[in-house]
């Protein structure tokens, strides 16, 4: 039904020799027209459909692969040049290598491009395939391309120069406080050997001024440097810039919301799983992550951030329990360790007091309790429990 509405569409639209911009569609049927009747604003047995402008069927000219910092590689289609809500479009970009092969993403292929903020808009499907390309090694590296699920990747992450020049330029732009550290200049310092950023923190404007940059331009580089990192930015900002898969800035917040930056370095897996928000996989890909950052995490450190610690969380007693908020007193020799029945009852939401009151609303006893403590409690009208009455009640 959709393929038949669409083609009825385009062949109302390319039947007239003027611009429109729709079709009205309307019931012939008077005996249906009746019945289907109007309210009060529109007749219900008419309907317009407007043709969507945003929307564009565009030739592919060539595809070519590109490189990003994580070793994904990219398609990105040079189209046959169209006007697309007010911009003339000439790129395109795929989300994977899977939309090659699966779709036929290749030169002659028609495409269907959707209006988006972006400055290259993504490919939505490939409407008309094409025989594909799809590249066997890197065109950075010429390391031989491996699928991971629908993704193509260049698994040379440490020596592929676009990666090891993406993760540069990555860590700048995601610090956002400093100008000067495009890929045009980025290209330049991998060119003089510069392979990490804690390299680059490391330049003075000699070092630059030999590598041929300006005069001028290496001492505003040296400054740009020292701003970025003597300018207040948040830790979680600072912690999304080293690029490490699944640690955006998101992500780099909630961590940080749990732990203190200071200590992430020596959380375990279990730890970063058991934070609100982080599958076990990811938490995996965090941990494996903040190890591969270690050593440059610590030579960076070194230039001293002017970091801005991410408030910790507090941990809210969960009310939802129905001791929650009540006051309880452990007394006497337990058979479990007291300081382990205390620190459950407090994540439950009970709150664990030292002495009688009447606003104690359980005394739980052990062995060896004296009489007078448990003659007053009853007084003041405290309910007494034993051990075993306590952990089946909060079972
Ligand atoms: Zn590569």
């Amino acid at each position: 039904m959709g393929d038949k509405f669409n083609h009825i569409v385009e062949k109302v639209l390319s039947s007239v020799d003027f611009d429109v911009d729709g079709v009205v569609f309307e019931v012939t049927n008077d005996n249906l027209k009746s019945q289907m009747g109007a309210n009060r604003k529109f007749h219900r047995w008419q309907i317009a459909f407007k043709e969507n402008k945003d929307k564009a069927q565009v030739k592919v000219l060539s595809v070519t692969p590109q490189v990003g910092r994580t070793g994904k590689i990219t398609p990105v289609a040079e189209l046959e040049p169209t006007l697309l809500s007010g911009a003339t479009i000439v790129r395109a970009t795929g989300h994977h290598y899977g939309l090659v092969k699966e779709q036929g993403l290749g030169a002659g292929s028609v495409i269907e491009l959707t209006r988006s903020g972006l400055v290259i808009p993504k490919i939505n499907q490939v409407l008309k395939s094409a025989p594909v390309d799809i590249p066997a090694s890197c065109p950075s590296c010429g390391e031989i391309l491996e699928w991971e699920s629908d993704f193509l990747m260049c698994l040379n992450h440490a020596n592929c120069p676009a990666q090891v020049i993406g993760k540069m330029e990555y860590f700048f732009k995601i610090l956002a406080n400093n100008d000067g550290f495009g890929v045009a200049t980025i290209e330049k310092l991998y060119a003089h050997g510069v392979r990490k950023v804690s390299q680059i923190y490391a330049l003075n404007a000699d070092d630059l001024s030999v590598m041929g940059f300006g005069e001028k331009t290496s001492v505003n580089l040296v400054n740009q440097l020292r701003r970025s990192s003597s300018e207040k930015i948040e830790d979680w900002r600072f912690l999304a810039a080293f690029g490490v898969v699944r640690m955006g800035t998101g992500n780099c917040e909630n961590l940080l919301k749990s732990y203190e930056l200071n200590t992430i370095f020596d959380l375990n897996l279990e730890q970063v799983s058991d934070i609100d928000g982080f599958a076990e996989l990811t938490a995996k890909m965090i941990i494996s992550g903040l190890r591969s950052i270690k050593s440059e995490f610590d030579l960076l450190s070194q230039y001293r951030f002017n970091l801005e610690l991410t408030p910790l969380k507090k941990k809210l007693p969960d009310f939802s329990h129905s001791l929650g908020g009540k006051k309880i007193i452990f007394t006497g020799k337990m058979n479990s360790p007291r300081e382990e029945m205390k620190k459950h009852a407090k994540s439950i939401g009970i709150q664990v007091v030292s002495s009688v009151s009447a606003k104690t609303d359980y005394l739980v006893i052990g062995e060896k309790v004296g009489k007078k403590k448990i003659e007053s409690a009853e007084k003041l009208g405290v309910e007494i429990l034993n051990e075993l009455d306590y952990l089946a009640l909060i079972k």
